[in-house]
C-alpha cells in the first residue's frame, strides 16, 4: 500500500500503458483507412483521361472572381500547361453579377502570363450552374428493388411498408444559413443553388419507386422555388411521398409551403435545430 498523496510505480506504468493503448486503438482506424486510400490511388489508372481541366465556378465580388476562384484558376492553368490540357470552366450567373462566373473566370485566365487562350473553354449557356454541375443519374445502372429505407410520417396509409424502396433526389446544393454545428456553409459559402424546377419534375417523374428521399441541404429556403416544386409536380400529377430537410425557423416562417407539399405527398421532414448563436445571411 501506498502512502496517500503519492504515486507508485505500478500507478505511472498502468497510466502509461492506458495512453499507448488509447493512442494506438485511435490510430488504428486512420492507418488502415491511409492504407486503403493509398491502395486506391496506387491502382487508378491515369491513361483515358480527357485531357480536359475542370474548374468549376464560384459566386463573383463585383464581377469579379475572388481569391478562393483566383487561387482554382490559378491551379487549373498550372495543371493545364504541364498537360496540354484544355481548361473547362462551368458557371453560370447568379446573384447581381452582371457577366457568368465562366466569362469571369475565362478573362481572368487569358490575362495570365503564357497565352492560354485558345484551350479555354466556358459553360455558361445554361443560367443555372447546378444544370451542369449535376447531371441527371443514370439510374438505369442499378436495381432500385434493392434500395430501401425506414420510412416514417403521420397518417400514413394502412399497410404501408415499413422499409419501401426509395430513391434519393437533390433538386438543389447548398444553404444560407450559418447553423453553428454544420459543415454545409462552409462547403457553399453561404450560396443555395437550385436546378430548374422541369429538371427536377422530370426526375421525379422518372422515378420508378413511389419514396423520395430529398438529399438537399436544405428544401425550402428558396421558398418561390419550394413552390414552383410543388406546383410543377402536382400540375404534372407526380403521386410520390417525400421526406425533405427543412430548417425550424423555415418551418415557422412559411408553414403554408410545408402544408402545400404535405398536399402533394410529403411525410415527414428532417429539421436541424439552430443553436442561439446561429443566424441567416438571408
Ligand atoms: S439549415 Fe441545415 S444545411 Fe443549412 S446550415 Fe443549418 S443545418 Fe446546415
Amino acid at each position: 500500500m501506498n502512502t496517500p498523496g503519492t504515486i507508485d510505480r505500478d500507478e505511472i506504468g498502468t497510466l502509461a500503458l492506458t495512453v499507448l493503448v488509447g493512442v494506438a486503438a485511435a490510430g488504428l482506424p486512420f492507418l488502415i483507412a491511409f492504407v486503403r486510400v493509398l491502395g486506391v490511388g496506387l491502382r487508378t489508372k491515369t491513361e483515358g483521361a480527357t485531357g480536359v481541366v475542370v474548374v468549376s465556378g464560384k459566386r463573383l465580388v463585383e464581377d469579379r472572381p475572388d481569391r478562393d476562384y483566383r487561387a482554382r484558376l490559378e491551379t487549373a492553368a498550372r495543371v493545364a500547361a504541364v498537360s496540354s490540357g484544355r481548361i473547362l470552366i462551368l458557371a453560370g450567373r447568379i446573384g447581381a453579377a452582371s457577366i457568368t462566373e465562366a466569362l469571369a473566370g475565362g478573362r481572368m485566365l487569358r490575362k495570365l502570363p503564357g497565352g492560354l487562350g485558345p484551350c479555354i473553354m466556358l459553360e455558361q449557356t445554361s443560367h443555372d450552374t447546378l444544370t451542369n454541375l449535376l447531371p441527371l443519374p443514370r439510374r438505369d445502372l442499378w436495381d432500385t428493388r434493392h434500395y430501401r429505407s425506414i420510412w416514417t410520417g403521420e397518417k400514413l396509409p394502412r399497410w404501408h411498408p415499413l422499409f419501401p424502396r426509395v430513391a434519393m433526389v437533390r433538386t438543389s446544393w447548398g444553404c444560407r444559413m450559418k447553423c453553428s454545428f454544420c459543415i454545409v456553409p462552409h462547403l457553399c459559402g453561404g450560396i443555395h443553388r437550385t436546378r430548374p424546377v422541369q429538371s427536377g419534375v422530370d426526375e421525379i417523374a422518372s422515378l420508378d419507386v413511389d419514396h423520395v428521399y430529398f438529399c438537399d441541404d436544405e428544401n425550402f429556403i428558396d421558398e418561390p422555388f419550394a413552390w414552383a416544386l410543388a406546383e410543377a409536380l402536382d400540375a404534372r400529377g407526380v403521386k410520390k411521398r417525400y421526406f425533405p430537410w427543412t430548417r425550424t425557423t423555415t418551418v415557422n416562417r412559411s408553414p403554408e409551403l410545408l402544408r402545400r407539399w404535405r398536399e402533394i405527398g410529403l411525410d415527414a421532414r428532417s429539421a436541424p435545430v439552430a443553436l442561439p448563436r446561429s443566424s441567416a445571411r438571408a
